[in-house]
């Protein structure tokens, strides 16, 4: 079992005056969970201090079990409906009390926890129901407030995609909701700390010390090959479609940018830039989509074939190692193998990616003039000939020049 913390940004949906209250009643939910955590902590520690930090002692037993749903101590505060803040506080009371125990607070080298007015407003995982809504993934949650998720609210893309897999898998309910929490940023976006217990997918039906060897180029996107067998060969994906929409793409920006060049100011100006940037949305989404099939496809190989581990290369400011690449999202691209993989017990490892182009996977000499053209390998040393890509995907498959 794996316990994993997502943070989703939200927000609440429904009239103006819906989401007003919506967004009240958060806020005041969560001051009510303020002023009960503080006053159950302060039960719990002032039976500590009176009993002389002896938490065997009948006072400090006897307040521990007095920490119920019931206690009078929740009296007068006006907790949010549906949400049973006060099991969460109780439950939480006593378990920081313990950590702050474990951590020295017998010692007296920690003082007793105080819950800050912010603390996040936590709440039960069954109270958070997912479900789509067209293109939306929306959560149904207490009081009939919905929220929808603000997907690509992460900076970085490829966290958006997975995130999106994540949710589909927890609207699947592939993957529990545990107890999770709500809280507002510092520039007051409503964020969703969403706890999930992922179920471990144990690595299973592998070949012991298998490597798939990924070598990723430009005329072949990605030429994958086992270590152990190498006639388990493929590439994958073509370059000739991607990088012809891609240059109609460049040719479009190019012609947008000389007109703007041109353009002096005003709103000819403004149209043609934010043309510009649709553009490279555009552009951008498109090498995603590429990436993202891509990846599905080296991962695939893999587990069609049994491999325990994925080599790729070290990317570097220029690309891999001898290689020069530059223009495509490489990172990307890695980054989406690597979680992929990693969902199926998969493990991917980075090499060194020097030579991996120049060394015969024969006899291991090392020549720049082994690489006759692009696509010829020969070695000079021992003239075993073979597929540029095909040798150098061999050579990742087999380095164990690990690089973290
Ligand atoms: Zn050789």
């Amino acid at each position: 079992i794996m316990i994993t913390v997502r943070k989703l940004k939200l927000t609440v949906i429904g009239t103006d005056e819906e989401r007003k209250q919506g967004y009240k009643f958060i806020r005041d939910s969560q001051y009510a969970q303020y002023q009960g955590l503080n006053l159950a902590m302060g039960i719990l520690s002032s039976a500590y201090l009176e009993s002389n930090r002896d938490i065997k002692s009948d006072t400090f037993k006897n307040a521990q079990k007095s920490l119920t749903n019931s206690n009078p101590l929740f009296e007068g505060i006006a907790f949010g409906t549906g949400i049973d803040t006060k099991s969460s506080i109780t439950q939480r009371v006593k378990k920081d009390f313990k950590t702050s125990l474990k951590n020295g607070l017998a010692k007296g080298e920690r003082t007793i926890t105080n819950y800050k007015r912010n603390y996040p407003l936590m709440t039960r995982g069954r109270d958070l129901k997912f479900m789509y809504e067209g293109d939306d993934i929306l959560i149904k949650w207490v009081n009939k407030i919905i929220f929808k998720v603000v997907l690509g609210a992460t900076k970085r893309k490829e966290n958006s995609i997975e995130l999106q897999h994540t949710l589909h898998k927890v609207i699947d309910k592939e993957y529990k909701v545990m107890q999770s929490s709500l809280c507002f940023d510092k520039n007051n976006n409503l964020i969703l700390n969403l706890t999930l217990d992922i179920p471990y997918t144990p690595k299973k039906n592998f070949v012991e010390g298998r490597v798939l060897g990924v070598d990723l180029g430009i005329k072949y996107p990605a030429y994958v090959c086992l270590n152990d067998d190498t006639y388990k060969r493929e590439h994958l994906g073509s370059i000739n479609d991607f990088m012809k929409v891609r240059e109609q793409m460049q040719q479009r920006a190019r012609n947008l940018q000389q007109a703007l060049k041109l353009t002096k100011g005003g709103k000819g100006r403004t149209k043609k830039t934010q043309a510009l940037n649709r553009l490279k949305d555009k552009e951008r989404n498109w090498a995603k989509t590429y990436n993202h099939q891509l990846s599905k496809k080296i991962v695939d190989f893999a587990i069609k074939h049994q491999c325990e581990f994925i080599n790729m290369e070290k990317l570097t400011k220029d690309g891999f190692g001898d290689k020069l690449l530059r223009n495509w999202s490489y990172y990307e691209l890695q980054n989406m193998v690597e979680y992929k993989a990693e969902r199926v017990g998969i493990t991917v490892r980075y090499i060194d990616p020097a030579y991996t182009s120049q060394t015969c996977c024969i006899c291991g000499h090392i020549d720049k003039d082994n690489r006759q053209t692009q696509e010829k390998f020969k070695c000079t040393e021992c003239g075993f000939e073979l597929n540029a890509d095909h040798n150098a995907s061999i050579n990742i498959a087999r380095s164990e020049k690990f690089i973290k």
